[in-house]
C-alpha cells in the first residue's frame, strides 16, 4: 500500500493556488544507508493529455518537477494546478553507478474548484435492514448492524427497517457511548398497504411485501408511526386524493398514487430525505411496481432522490442487480427528457451484514458529516452511488466531475480511511459483545478521522 511507504499532505489542493506539499518516506533505502551515490527526483505527469507549455504528451512521457529532497527521507515541492483534476508524481531515486532509476513511490494529487474544495467525502449506506424487519435476519441487532458497518469503511449508516423507526433509535442509543466519528441516523423504509386493517395497526403483523418501497432518511419522526396514530385522518386524506386522479388508472393503482404522495410529502414535513428505492425491484421473477405507478412518481417529483444502487436482499443474487440495471437506464431517459440531474443514492439493502455492507454505498460531498450535512449533500445531489463486488474498479453514478473525483479517492484516500475504519468498527463490535471496554475504542477513535482528512486536504 502506498500510505505505507510514502506519505504527502495534501493531497487534495485549490486550482489556482499554489500549494507546498510535503512528504517523507517511511523508510530509508538500503542503497542509501550502505553509502552507495544516490539522488532523489520528483517526476510528474498531468491527466489531460498536454503540458503547461502546449507540448502533447509522448507515449509514457513525464517531467521531472523541482523538489528538495533533505536525505533523511522529508522532501517538499510547490505546485499550481490550472484546471480540476489529478496530477501524478513520482518519488524517484537514481544510481548513478549503476545507471538505473528505482520508483519509490507513485502519488496523485487532486485539484479541485472552489465549489467542492471545502466538501469533504463520506461513506455511507442509505439503506439497511435489522432482526427489526420481518425479513431480517434474527442475530442483526440494529447497533451490531451499525459497527459491522464502521468496519467495511462506511461513515454513515441510515438504519431503514421496514415501517419502524424505533430500531435506528436503539442503534443511536447504544452508540452514545462510543466518540467516534462515525454517524449512525435515524431512518425508516416507508410502505403503503393497499389492504387495511381496521385495528389501526396498518402495517404490522404483515410480512413487508407492498409495491410502494420508498425511504424516510433522517426524519425527526416515523411517518408509519403517524399513519398508525391518525389513522382515520390518514385514510380520509388517501380517499380524497383518489378522486382527484385519472380515471384511467385502476383503483389499485390510484391508491398507490395517493400513498406514495402521501408517505413523501410527509417525510419532508418531518424534515426527511425521500428516497425513490429501487423503482425496479425484481422479486420472484417480475418488476414490484406497476410502471403507471413509476412514472406518476417520478413525474410528481416529491421526492429527493433515486436509490440508483440497491436491491443487496440476503445474497448476491444476480437478478436483484438487474433491476439496478434497468434503473439506471432508465435514469438517464428521465434526465433526457427533463432536462437536468437527477440525484442519486447507492445502497445494500442489505439484509445480512457481514456480507453486503460496503459493497454499495453512496458517497455524500458534504460541508461535514453530521446529519444535515448528509441530508443537504443528497437534496442537493452532490452525492455518487458506488457499486463495488470483489476486487473489481467500482463502478460510479452521478455528477460526472464528481464521478471522476471519486474514481480518485478510491485508489489515493479511501484505502487508508477503510483501514482506520475496519479496525475501530472491529474494536465497537468487541465492545458490543462485552469483550472490551469502550474507553478502549474511545481511545483509538480520539482525533483519527479528523487528522486523517486534515492531513489529506491539508486544513
Ligand atoms: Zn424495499
Ligand atoms: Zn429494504
Amino acid at each position: 500500500m502506498f500510505y505505507e511507504d510514502l506519505s504527502v499532505t495534501p493531497r487534495i489542493f485549490r486550482v489556482g493556488t499554489e500549494t507546498v506539499f510535503t512528504g517523507r518516506t517511511n523508510y530509508i533505502p538500503r542503497n542509501q544507508k550502505m553509502g552507495h551515490e544516490v539522488r532523489y527526483k520528483l517526476k510528474y505527469i498531468t491527466n489531460c493529455g498536454i503540458w503547461e507549455d502546449g507540448k502533447v504528451h509522448t507515449w509514457m512521457d513525464e517531467r521531472e518537477y523541482p523538489c528538495q529532497f533533505n536525505g533523511d527521507g522529508t522532501f517538499s515541492f510547490r505546485f499550481t494546478a490550472a484546471a480540476e483534476g489529478e496530477t501524478t508524481f513520482k518519488v524517484v531515486m537514481e544510481l548513478p553507478a549503476e545507471n538505473r532509476e528505482v520508483v519509490l513511490g507513485k502519488f496523485g494529487c487532486y485539484a479541485l474548484e472552489e465549489d467542492l474544495f471545502p466538501l469533504r467525502p463520506y461513506k455511507g449506506d442509505t439503506h439497511v435492514h435489522t432482526s427489526w424487519s420481518e425479513c431480517g435476519r434474527i442475530e442483526e441487532e440494529p447497533a451490531r448492524v451499525a459497527a459491522v458497518g464502521r468496519s467495511k469503511g462506511l461513515d454513515f449508516i441510515f438504519i431503514t427497517d421496514h415501517a419502524k423507526q424505533y430500531p435506528s433509535r436503539e442503534a443511536i442509543a447504544e452508540f452514545g457511548k462510543f466518540k467516534s466519528f462515525y454517524q449512525v441516523f435515524p431512518g425508516e423504509e416507508t410502505h403503503f398497504l393497499k389492504m387495511f386493517n381496521q385495528d389501526g395497526y396498518l402495517y404490522q403483523n404483515y410480512h413487508v411485501y407492498q409495491s410502494i418501497h420508498l425511504l424516510s432518511l433522517g426524519a425527526a419522526e416515523s411517518v408509519v408511526d403517524y399513519a398508525n396514530k391518525h389513522y382515520e385522518e390518514f385514510s380520509a386524506d388517501i380517499e380524497q386524493r383518489m378522486e382527484t386522479m385519472d380515471p384511467a388508472c385502476s383503483e389499485d393503482e390510484r391508491r398507490l398514487m395517493a400513498g406514495s404522495d402521501w408517505i413523501l410529502e410527509k417525510t419532508r414535513e418531518f424534515g426527511g430525505v425521500a428516497v425513490f428505492a429501487h423503482p425496479f425491484w425484481m422479486p420472484y421473477d417480475r418488476v414490484n411496481l406497476p410502471p403507471a405507478v413509476r412514472e406518476y412518481i417520478f413525474k410528481q417529483g416529491k421526492f429527493d432522490a433515486v436509490e440508483i444502487f440497491g436491491l443487496g436482499s440476503n445474497d448476491n443474487a444476480p437478478d436483484a442487480f438487474a433491476g439496478n440495471v434497468d434503473c439506471a437506464a432508465w435514469l438517464r431517459e428521465k434526465e433526457l427528457e427533463t432536462g437536468r440531474r437527477i440525484p442519486v443514492t447507492g445502497a445494500t439493502d442489505s439484509h445480512n451484514a457481514p456480507l453486503l455492507l460496503g459493497t454499495q454505498y453512496t458517497i455524500a460531498f458534504a460541508a461535514d458529516h453530521s446529519l444535515e450535512g448528509v441530508k443537504d449533500a443528497i437534496r442537493s445531489g452532490r452525492t455518487v452511488a458506488c457499486r463495488r463486488r470483489g476486487a473489481e474498479h467500482p463502478v460510479f453514478k452521478g455528477d460526472f466531475r464528481l464521478v471522476r473525483y471519486a474514481g480518485f479517492l478510491f485508489r489515493e484516500f479511501f484505502p487508508e480511511h477503510d483501514e482506520l475504519c475496519l479496525v475501530e468498527g472491529k474494536l465497537m463490535q468487541q465492545c458490543l459483545r462485552g469483550e472490551v471496554a469502550n474507553e478502549l475504542v474511545n481511545a483509538y477513535s480520539q482525533n483519527r478521522f479528523e487528522m486523517l482528512y486534515r492531513r489529506y486536504w491539508g486544513e
